[in-house]
Parts: structure tokens; sequence; C-alpha cells
């Protein structure tokens, strides 16, 4: 049952004519749009378990699905402190996309160009078999597979553009992987003002995100996998994972926590818990959407440092997402998913600057942000995702997806599950596996160093964005610098 905690916070009456401030929080618009789910009881004490899941977002449940699936008799249970689907798996901006973030000029010269190359297909396969699943479970998570846009929005990011095209024709990609698009070409998908050009893949489908999560919770409690929700794992050590409710001992147990890594004892500085926040609009009229187009509803980004990403949802509105406060000091995670409000400031400015025609005037009416949000994803010192299982200990984790951990959490979860039973696959070769990233620096320099990262990108988009010159800020250079990529 949903707690007055976790219901939405109502927008406030609109004061003398003005229009009321958009909704904050109440997890995300997917769930105001859904309702958020009955939970589940929790963990009722004491017990045991082959597997112990620690989280219930896409990570913790692609395993157990990938766990049962696979071996039916094995006796899975998922820990998760508040529903699954609290996380970054229901608050995110819905690309099902075959991005993976992996340096790869760095993995090639570590593990070779072929085991890149097939990290790149495993992608593509996970994210085929993300939408294999949604018909096999019947999960509706308003599925639609156009592909991405990426839009070009000054000079500077259409020269990276063109450079980002020149080297994945370098990793082999071709026409069929990757387009690009002259302005006039970009505006007949989609129409985003000043835009220069743009790019178009197919590796990519826009979902739904909190339907996808909730459906495929569903689909691994009818394959038996006991879910415990309002239960908050404290610490795992080798053979149990210690609650608040109790502990289970099981003789494999999985760290499945992304963002929310640093709650575990002892885990505090291992992945950095980085903010992402969304804006939704009200539903747009048709005139409007005539104006912008898009009626093809691929994603949508930019090619700024600090890059926005964008999707025209199933009822019609526009829910646009980028970094708003990177990091909060302690590693410490948002309430419910209220963002601040120069946040909602920033990306409603974002959304007027790339579709003017919402502002209203010209005979159209403003359409206002009705909603806003955000949630951690989690970020490795090395800017690598990992999964790993440690044979001796039982203990495993995956996660580190910096932002691309939609299709990534499928690919992962397989992994894991394939660590566990001990199998081998083309998954368990992929050179993430095993990687173990250095921890991240201690207060205050974390601190330090993440907002004066993204504050050098945000100030390296800006001085792009007023340049006519297309090279890339110096400020974009110090950043990467800094941030050791
Ligand atoms: C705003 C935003 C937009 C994003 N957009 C995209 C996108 O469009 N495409 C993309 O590919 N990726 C995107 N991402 C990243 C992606 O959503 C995540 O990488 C992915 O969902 C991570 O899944 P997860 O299961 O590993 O973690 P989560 O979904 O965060 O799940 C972790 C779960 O653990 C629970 N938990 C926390 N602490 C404890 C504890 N101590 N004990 C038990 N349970 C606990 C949480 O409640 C949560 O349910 C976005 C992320 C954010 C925040």
């Amino acid at each position: 049952m949903s707690t007055p905690a976790d219901r939405p916070a109502p927008a406030a009456a609109s004061a003398a004519g003005r229009p009321a401030p958009p909704r904050n929080g109440g997890v995300s618009f997917w769930y105001a749009s859904t309702s958020l789910p009955r939970r589940r009881p929790p963990l009722d004490g004491d017990g045991r378990a082959d597997v112990a899941i620690v989280g219930g977002g896409f990570t913790g449940l692609w395993t157990a699905y990938h766990l049962k699936r696979a071996q039916p008799d094995l006796d899975v249970v998922v820990l998760e402190r508040e529903f699954c689907g609290f996380g970054a798996s229901g608050r995110n901006g819905g690309w099902l996309s075959d991005h993976f973030t992996a340096p790869r000029e760095r993995l090639a010269a570590e593990h070779g160009r072929e085991a890149v190359l097939a990290l790149q297909r495993a992608m593509r396969a996970a994210l085929a078999e993300v939408l294999e699943v949604c018909a096999r479970e019947s999960i509706d998570a308003d599925v639609v597979h156009h592909g991405v846009v990426q839009a070009a929005r000054n000079p500077a990011q259409a020269a990276r553009l063109r450079a980002h095209v020149a080297q994945e024709r370098r990793w082999g990609h071709g026409e069929d992987d990757l387009v690009e698009l002259s302005a006039d070409e970009l505006a007949e998908r989609v129409r985003v003002a000043g835009a220069l050009g743009g790019s178009w893949s197919p590796h990519c489908a826009r979902v739904q995100p909190a339907k996808l999560v909730q459906g495929l919770a569903a689909a691994v409690e009818r394959l038996g996998v006991r879910i415990c929700e309002s239960t908050t794992v404290r610490e795992v050590v080798p053979g149990a994972a210690r609650t608040d409710r109790g502990v289970v001992r099981a003789e494999t147990v999985l760290t499945c926590l992304e963002g929310f890594t640093a709650s575990l004892k002892g885990q505090r500085r291992t992945w950095l818990p980085l903010n992402s926040a969304i804006v939704v609009t009200a539903p747009l009229p048709a005139a409007t959407w005539e104006r912008i187009g898009w009626a093809g509803e691929e994603l949508l980004g930019d090619m700024a440092h600090a890059y926005t990403y964008a999707q025209r949802t199933a009822d019609g509105r526009i829910a646009l997402g980028g970094r708003g406060v990177p990091y909060r000091f302690g590693s410490r995670t948002d309430r419910l998913g209220q963002t601040q409000r120069a946040t909602i400031d920033q990306l409603t400015a974002l959304l007027h600057d790339c579709f003017p025609a919402l502002r209203g005037g010209d005979g159209l009416p403003a359409v206002p942000v009705e909603h806003a949000w955000c949630g951690v994803l989690g970020v490795p010192r090395d800017w690598s995702a990992t999964v790993r299982l440690d044979r001796a200990s039982g203990l495993g984790i995956a996660g580190g997806y910096v932002g691309n951990g939609v299709t990534t959490s499928n690919l992962m979860g397989r992994t894991l599950a394939e660590l566990t039973l001990g199998v081998d696959s083309e998954r368990t070769a992929l050179p993430w596996v095993g990687r173990a990233a250095r921890r991240w620096e201690p207060e205050p320099l974390r601190w330090i160093g993440a907002n004066l990262v993204y504050a050098l990108y945000r100030a390296a988009d800006r001085r792009e964005a007023a340049a006519a010159s297309p090279r890339t800020s110096v400020l974009a250079k110090a950043a990467a610098a800094l941030a050791g990529m």
C-alpha cells in the first residue's frame, strides 16, 4: 500500500492567475501517471535463500529473472528498501539504447579490439532481449523502437557530432547503424530551434521506465522469486545480507544498488551517486506538435558536455532531462525525487530554447511544465561499468553504468546470473567482467571534484553556445582531464 510520504506532492494552487508551479518529486512523473505500486510485505525475520539480491531495480530484477529462468528450483530473494523501481529504474529518461559506459579505446588497449566489438554486439542483443521479454511477459511499457536522434545545437556541437560519426565508422558502424543528418533532414524528423544538423541511429527504443520495472518485478514474482520490500540492507558480508528486518543467510549475495551503493556499510566511496533531473510538460496540443514535428517519437539528445536527453511520451508530452545539481555532499541521495527549484528553471529554459513553441504565442497556447523529479545513477572512478562475482566469498556486484543503465542492467543482470551459476558464455567473457575501479576520494575532495567537473562542463556548454567557432571549449578539456577521462 502506498504511504502518504510516497504520494506525489500536489502542485500548489495557482495564485493570481499565474501558472501553478510544477509538481516536484513524488518519485517520478512515471508513477504520477500510473500510481505508486502497492508495497509487497517486508522480510519476516531471519531467513535463508540460495541467492540474496540487494536492490529491486532493473539490475537486481534482471539478475533474478535470469537466475530463475535458468534454474527454476533456485531459492532467490530480492531485498528492497522501498518498492521495486523506486530508484533510477523508475525515474529515468526511458532510453533503451545500445550505449554503454566504458571508454572503448582504453578497453581495446587492455583487451583488444574484438573484445570491444563483442561488448557492442552484446548491448544490441540485450536491447532486443528487453523487447522480447516485454512481449513474452505481456509488459506494456509504451515501447516505440524508432531509434535516437542527436541534434547539434551550435558549431562546436556540430564539430563534435562529425567527429563522433567518424569515430563510429572506425569502429565499423556503417550507415545502417548511424546516419549523419543535415539541418533539413533533422527538421524532417524534429524541429529543434537553431540546430545545425544531427544524427540518427536505429539502436534505441523509448520505454516508460516505471511500467517496465513494475512489469519485470511481476514477471520475476511469477517465476517464484520472493520479493521483500520496505526492507533495508545495512551490510553485506560473505554468506549473509544483514537487514533492518533480520539476517538472510545465502551462499551468494549480490549487490545491485547502483547510485545507492554508498548506503551499505563500507561502500561509501565505491560509486559516486550522480544526480540527474527531468521535467515533463503538459500534453501538447496538436497544433504545437505540428510546429515541432517529432511524429516518429525517436529519443532525442544533443551534443552538449552536460548532455540533454528527451522523449516524446506516449500521452503526447515532452520529458527532458539533464544534470541539475550533480552531487550532494557525503554521497547523499534525494528525498522521493525532489529536485532543486534552480534545476527546474534551468531545464525549463533548455526546453524553451529547443522548442520555443512551448512558450506560447503566434496562435499557440503556452504549454507548462507539470512535473519535475530527480534520481541518482552510479559513477565508478574510472567511468567504466562493472560486473563481478568473487567465488570464494560468494559476493557479487553489478552497476556503475553512468547514465546508460536501462539496457546495460539487462546485460549485467544476465551476466551476474551466469557468473552465479558458473556458466561460461560470450557475456561472461566481456571485458568489463571482473573489473574493479579504484575508490573515490574522501570528502570534501569528492564533493569539490564532482561539482567542479560539472561546473566546468556547463561553463564550456555556455561558451560554445555563444561562440561562432567550432572548437571545443578549453574548459571541457580541463573537466575531462580533472575527471580522469
Ligand atoms: C534521472 C535519470 C535518468 C536516466 N535516464 C536513463 C536513460 O534514459 N537511459 C539509460 O540507459 N539510463 C538512464 N539512467 C540510468 C539508469 O536508470 C540506471 O543506471 C539504472 O536504472 C540502474 O538500475 P539499478 O537497478 O542498478 O539501480 P536502481 O534502479 O537505482 O535500483 C536500486 C534499488 O535499491 C534500493 N535500495 C537502495 N538502498 C538500499 C538498501 N540499503 N537496501 C535495499 N535496497 C536498497 C533502491 O530503493 C532501488 O530500488 C537514468 C538515471 C536517472 C537517475
